[in-house]
């Protein structure tokens, strides 16, 4: 199997990559350098996930022939239906396996920082199905927006701690999140929720979401024509991409967010707009001024709503190997009334963008081509009806 589209040894995809971080986090980051593929390998490991992933999660998710959606846009459309993963989105996959890969390191306390909160709810979840205590940092202002998640991590036994420095939203949570692991090296384990930071979260996030395009192989006979997803951090992306990067037979698109558009400043289109250098520990693509600050990124959807991308989906745009579009707010609702309205599923608006972009290619009717839907719309229902 070609190697050139994954890491090496050095944690690098191309110039992309690496763990740029302090040296008081060395030693945590190393064990998990160190140890994450021997247990992603091991047959117990493997085995007590795949049970929860089966009797927990519900998968596989089923792989739904949208024999509507398909006759409007004159082709073959199937759903990936991640909206129907426990939660209601791929984040517990993740989740899951990182809470049985920190049991087996000898940790048995998990943080994460959450901005959304999606990604808080996935990890309380995991958390208190394996029995293990759970802190999730958040902004103050997030907690506030987020209030229905707040309550959910809170309902499912995690504690929520508000950070008040900064902007009190997601970068102040991280800060705090990486300075509670520097305290606690030896019993806690931090869970990153998307193919972002430092080596070795964006492999190991990308191996745990790439059941998704395992199941699809087993689902479908031959190869579709196109995958598409949408890219936030990028790991529904990854895992809806993985065990087809190597099938050049088949189109890879990836889905970005335009906010109000790529020739405004309101925007999350990074690999549209973005240039290289170092977010949240690692080299990749990152929306920032010339002389480096960070600029403030807008999406409608809140899991889109990230200043940079994970470092492999920035090695995949360079090699040309995936083509990365982008949407609009606008487009990505209309595309979300649109399922609902003719397939009766109400889509997430993050996943409402991969959609979006069967508006933007003409497809020959023979072609076959999956949308990964990342998860489902309940979260958004406030947005949907604000907009309408
Ligand atoms: C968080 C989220 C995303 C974006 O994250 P990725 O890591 O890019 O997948 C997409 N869809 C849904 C439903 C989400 O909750």
């Amino acid at each position: 199997m070609s190697t050139q589209y994954q890491i090496d040894e050095e944690g690098f995809y191309g110039e992309f990559g690496g763990a740029f971080i302090p040296e008081m986090l060395y030693p945590n980051i190393h064990e998990l350098q160190q140890q994450y593929l021997n247990i992603l390998n091991e047959e117990d490991f493997k085995a007590e996930l795949n049970v929860l992933l089966r009797d927990y999660v519900g998968r596989p998710t089923p792989l739904y022939h949208a024999t509507k959606l398909s006759k409007h846009f004159n082709t073959n459309i199937y759903l990936k239906r991640e909206d129907l993963c426990h939660t209601g989105a791929h984040k517990i996959n993740n989740a899951l396996g990182q809470v049985l890969l920190a049991k087996r390191l000898g940790k048995n306390r998990i943080i994460a920082e959450t901005g959304a909160g999606q990604h808080g709810v996935a990890t309380a979840t995991a958390c208190a199905v394996t029995g293990l205590p759970c802190v999730i940092y958040m902004g103050a202002k997030d907690i506030q927006r987020q209030a229905p998640n707040v309550a959910r991590m809170k309902l499912l036994g995690a504690e929520v701690v508000a950070v008040h420095s900064g902007s009190q939203t997601l970068k102040d949570a991280t800060n705090e999140a990486i300075r509670d692991w520097i305290n606690h090296p030896q019993d806690t384990h931090y869970i990153i929720g998307s193919a972002i930071g430092p080596h070795p979260y964006p492999d190991l996030v990308a191996r745990l979401q790439a059941v998704i395009s395992e199941e699809m192989k087993t689902q479908m006979q031959g190869n579709p024509d196109y995958i598409i997803a949408c890219v936030g951090g990028g790991s529904n992306a990854i895992g809806a991409f993985y065990h087809y990067i190597n099938d050049l037979d088949v189109k890879l698109i990836g889905v970005e967010a335009a906010g109000f558009g790529v020739g405004t400043n309101k925007t999350a289109a990074t690999l549209q707009l973005g240039s290289t250098g170092v977010l949240h520990a690692c080299m990749t693509k990152i929306l920032q001024t010339t002389d480096g600050q960070v600029i403030e990124p807008h999406s409608i959807s809140a899991g889109l709503d990230y200043p940079g991308i994970g470092p492999q989906h920035a090695h995949l745009d360079k090699t040309k190997r995936v083509l990365y579009k982008s949407v609009t707010d606008e487009e990505a609702l209309q595309a979300a009334y649109r399922l609902s309205q003719i397939e009766g599923i109400i889509p997430a608006l993050e996943s409402a963008h991969a959609l979006a972009f069967l508006e933007k290619q003409t497809f020959l009717p023979s072609d076959r081509v999956v949308v990964n839907l990342s998860g489902r719309g309940d979260k958004d229902l406030d947005v949907f009806i604000k907009n309408r």
